[in-house]
């Protein structure tokens, strides 16, 4: 499986297992944090992920009032992980982190409420608004 890691490489992420769910995520905070219209999300079971060298921790309180633990690279500033406080036994990666455009598609598109309007996609996901049951 292909490893995760920051544009300088300093921080690396392994897996022993594939993604449960990949997901692409038009919240105003992922657009600001990627610096890109919408981000692509992998989540695995954190127990099947292996870090590799460090990283710093930008805490984001989400509107649920719910924390996610960002974590970057101090050196390059790529955000290659997270944790959220609501999904405690999962970990979210970027999947532009993989650089690896065979990457499995994603099944699911939350937040298309705040959605860029050139940015379509075919209909092979699932399209919400906003969060799942939300
Ligand atoms: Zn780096
Ligand atoms: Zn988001």
């Amino acid at each position: 499986m292909t490893d995760a890691q920051c544009a300088c490489g300093a921080l690396r992420l392994t897996f022993s297992e594939p993604p449960q769910l990949t997901a692409l995520c038009h919240c105003l905070a992922c657009q600001r944090r990627t610096g890109a219209p919408f981000s692509a999300n992998a989540f695995y079971a954190s127990d099947c992920v292996e870090v590799s060298g460090r990283s710093t921790e930008f805490i984001r309180v989400a509107e649920s009032g719910r924390s996610v633990r960002m974590h970057f690279c101090p050196t390059c500033g790529s955000t290659v992980f997270w944790k959220a406080e609501a999904a405690p036994s999962w970990i979210g990666v970027a999947v532009g982190a993989f650089a690896d455009p065979a990457f499995a598609p994603p099944s699911l598109s939350v937040f298309e409420q705040s959605k860029h309007s050139w940015v379509t996609f075919d209909e092979t996901m699932e399209h919400l608004q906003g969060l799942p049951g939300g």
